[in-house]
């Protein structure tokens, strides 16, 4: 995991279990709020104490530095478990401020599109340009690329290409295997990736929209342990019964919140999470982010805390991030502080002990990503924060357009037909993201499809 102190990490401990014990003042302590437990699902009325960007206790605190939170509700930072960050069409740095003040601490992103068209450099250009981001960005390896093998694809990435980033410990797994029927096959070549994930003990996540029966054994016997493409709550439970955990996506392509909100209690829902898949700007900056899937699973019946639970310690768990996704001594200090749990307004949210975000307003100052120098043919040589510059609330033209609104709150519609609607609104923009725009999601998807 990345570090977030300079001192050696002994050192550091130290003074954090000397804070948490009461023995020194800690560094930082929020005063006044209630704290949500996601272990026990209580709310505690308690201080929280950080030191060195770590939560060190929660009780009655004295604080080199205090803020009176009185009213408020403290959250874990919100995880979202699986998007394509690309999909966002602008850059890491941007993404990060859009997300930041909307509660989003961490996001697990698969770098498929961008290694559609760019092959290992698409995710050398992710790694890199994420590194210095308060927020973190996790990665999983885009498994399929090409998505589909008549597809006209950037780039074709075996196991071999791949194995290098399994070293940078960012990198959690391998994403979304599109490739069931490959994969089903025991075909030589998607096994030595399944290898690879396995030898370094990695995640495997899934993608495999209606499979069953036996085919669903032989994809969770290769080591699939999730799968996002459930639009029936039927489906989802075989997944479920079979070991895998459920990511229930709403973003901006795909919506399967509506279907699976039953999913969103016991006992399912502690193997479940949110995630978004595609984000588009316009949406990030209307909508919001995992907060506002929190907010509209409770709208549609969920119970706040739970639904928070699916997007903080759930899938922390999956995933195996040990410092995230919970308000307690020796988790990570990355707090959504919400004036209101079942609306689900962000006031403020802190990062690594520090606040990074308020009032939609981040403070953290970005650090510069480098600019790509790659020619036309490669990445672009763009700037998609010049291109693709967030525009003032409610004047997007993909947000805006007919198409768009038209197709956000239909019912109805497969994946398929929602991607298709997608590109056709996206290509109303000039400034739409050639990324996505020659990613061949939707040839994937009916590839795949119906197996
Ligand atoms: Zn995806």
């Amino acid at each position: 995991m990345r570090k977030t102190f300079n001192t050696p990490y002994k050192e550091a401990l130290r003074e954090r279990i000397l804070a948490a014990s009461g023995v020194k003042r800690a560094g930082l302590v929020l005063k006044g709020a209630k704290v949500l437990n996601v272990f026990t699902r209580e709310l505690e009325e308690a201080d929280v104490a950080v030191q060195d960007g770590f939560i060190v206790g929660i009780g009655a605190y004295r604080g080199e530095e205090e803020h009176d939170l009185t009213g408020r509700i403290i959250c874990p930072g919100f995880i979202d478990g699986h998007i394509h960050l690309e999909s966002s069409m602008v850059r890491p740095e941007e993404f990060e401020r859009a997300v930041l003040p909307h509660g989003t601490t961490a996001v697990v992103t698969d770098p498929h599109e961008i290694a559609n068209v760019a092959g290992t450099e698409g995710i050398e250009y992710m790694l890199r340009e994420t590194e210095g981001l308060l927020l973190d960005v996790y990665v999983m390896l885009p498994s399929c690329v090409p998505a589909a093998a008549m597809e006209e694809s950037g780039a074709v990435l075996q196991a071999e290409e791949l194995r290098r980033f399994y070293d940078n410990d960012r990198v959690l797994g391998l994403a979304e295997l599109m490739n069931a029927p490959g994969t089903i096959a025991a075909e030589d070549g998607v096994l030595s990736k399944l290898e690879d994930a396995a030898r370094m003990k990695k995640r495997v996540d899934g993608h495999a929209p209606g499979l069953s029966g036996k085919a669903l054994n032989a994809y969770c016997t290769a080591g699939v342990a999730s799968d996002h493409e459930c639009c029936k709550k039927e489906e989802a439970l075989q997944k479920l019964r079979r070991g895998q955990w459920i990511m229930i996506r709403e973003g901006t392509a795909a919506r399967n919140l509506e279907a699976l909100i039953s999913l969103c209690k016991d006992p399912w829902a502690s193997r479940c999470m949110f995630v978004t898949d595609d984000k588009h700007p316009g949406d990030l900056r209307r909508l919001g982010h995992m907060d506002w899937i929190i907010r509209r699973a409770v709208l549609l019946g969920a119970d706040p805390v739970t639904a928070v639970l699916m997007a903080t310690l759930y899938p922390a768990q999956y995933f195996g991030l040990r410092e995230n996704g919970a308000v307690a001594p020796g988790y990570r200090a990355d707090l959504a502080v919400l004036t209101d749990l079942e609306e689900m307004r962000v006031e403020r949210v802190y990062k690594n002990g520090r606040l990074a975000a308020e009032n939609g307003r981040v403070l953290h100052k970005g650090i510069p990503s480098a600019v790509c120098k790659k020619g036309a043919d490669g990445l672009g040589g763009r700037v998609l924060s010049e291109r693709v510059p967030f525009v003032p609330h409610g004047s997007c033209p993909y947000a805006g357009s007919k198409a768009g609104a038209g197709r956000r709150y239909s019912k109805g519609h497969s994946a398929d037909s929602e991607r298709t609607a997608d590109k056709g609104a996206a290509g109303t923009m000039d400034t739409r993201c050639r990324f996505s725009a020659r990613g061949g999601s939707g040839q994937r998807y009916r590839k795949t499809g119906g197996i």
